[in-house]
C-alpha cells in the first residue's frame, strides 16, 4: 500500500475583501485620499447606485465611481444629510 504525498491544498486562495463602504446619502461630503487636480479632497454625492456619483467641491467637476473604486479612494465621510455632522 503507497500512499502518494499530494499537494493538498496547495493554493491558498486570496480573497481580496474590499474595504466596506460606509452608507451613503445623497449630499454627503467625502474626503478622498488624494486630492482632485483642481487641489479639493472634497466630494459630494449627488448619485447613488451600482457607480457612486460624486461632484468636486473645488471645480465641480461630476465623476461616477463603481462602490468598490470609491471604497478604496475614501478617506472619511466629513458630513452626512442623515444630520450626523452639520458644518454648513
Ligand atoms: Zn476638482
Amino acid at each position: 500500500m503507497s500512499f502518494e504525498e499530494s499537494d493538498i491544498g496547495g493554493k491558498i486562495r486570496r480573497v481580496i475583501i474590499p474595504a466596506m463602504l460606509p452608507e451613503l446619502h445623497l449630499e454627503d461630503v467625502l474626503r478622498l485620499r488624494k486630492p482632485h487636480p483642481c487641489g479639493s479632497y472634497d466630494w459630494k454625492v449627488v448619485r447613488l447606485g451600482a457607480d457612486i456619483g460624486l461632484v468636486c467641491l473645488g471645480c465641480g467637476r461630476k465623476v461616477l465611481l463603481p462602490r468598490r473604486d470609491l471604497s478604496r479612494r475614501l478617506k472619511k465621510v466629513i458630513s452626512t444629510a442623515d444630520g450626523g455632522h452639520d458644518e454648513n
